[in-house]
């Protein structure tokens, strides 16, 4: 997958990129991921990036022409990339989303700052909106790391042991339902007296399954009852 990120920080993304899975899929040549700064674009001396909304109010707004001039540059490079405006008016992001984005060959995240971004430059050239949750952030950048988190992961071969997707919250590969994934343990057998489940110490795979499953749905009907009975 080949991603550009558009931001006013690019430095955010230095260490991230570097570590972890998100490294080992961009060693392995499985991601390729490029930072612009949207500055780059906009005109010397004062290098502005933001101005004063129109109609008044707090805060300011991001200019349309750098952010024009930096996503038709990025598109110049990846012509076959979607365009994602990260913003709290954007459609849920999800697992299933996160599923989907994955299988895309070509990406590119703009992130906001300010207030937000001119509305022309949305209606000309972004083709889809997302918001990470109901919170506003200072910026689109950690939910640029939240999608490409989410979504790298989910490549083939960047996890060792894929089995482990299926069976993880969220998921429905595993069952019909999304369910929360059950309690999980490792050694030792008991920690300051409190000892694993014995069905998970028998051996036993078929009471094992079943008692994973019995634990992820007592806990999705208790914690999240709306993946139990989704409104339509
Ligand atoms: N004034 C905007 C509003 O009320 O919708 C919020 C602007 S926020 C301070 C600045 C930038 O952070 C946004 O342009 C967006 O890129 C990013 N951002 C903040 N919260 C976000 C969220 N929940 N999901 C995705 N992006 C978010």
């Amino acid at each position: 997958m080949k991603v550009e990120i558009l931001t006013i920080f690019p430095t955010i993304f230095t260490n991230f990129l570097q570590t972890s899975l998100i490294g080992k899929a961009t060693e392995r040549n499985l991601l390729s991921v490029t930072v612009t700064d949207i500055r780059d674009f906009a005109t010397p001396p004062h290098l502005q990036v933001d101005d004063a909304p129109y109609g008044g109010g707090a805060g300011m707004v991001m200019k349309p022409e750098p952010l024009t001039a930096a996503i038709e540059s990025a598109k110049e490079r990846l012509p076959k990339a979607s365009v994602i405006l990260l913003t709290p008016r954007g459609s849920q992001f999800s697992q299933s989303k996160a599923h989907e984005i994955s299988t895309r060959e070509q990406l590119i995240l703009v992130c906001g700052r300010y207030e937000g971004i001119d509305q022309r430059v949305i209606d000309l050239l972004i083709d889809e909106e997302l918001s990470i949750g109901d919170y506003v952030l200072m910026g689109g950048e950690v939910p640029a790391m939240v999608i490409l988190e989410s979504s790298v992961r989910l490549i083939s071969q960047v996890i060792g042991n894929p089995s482990s997707l299926s069976e993880e919250s969220f998921s429905t590969t595993g069952s019909a339902e999304k369910l929360l994934e059950a309690p999980q343990y490792t050694r030792p057998p008991e920690f300051r007296g409190a000892c694993v489940p014995e069905t998970l110490l028998s051996g036993d795979h078929e009471k094992i399954a079943a008692w994973r499953k019995e634990q992820s749905m007592q806990l999705t009907a208790k914690r999240r009852p709306d993946l139990v009975n989704p409104k339509e």
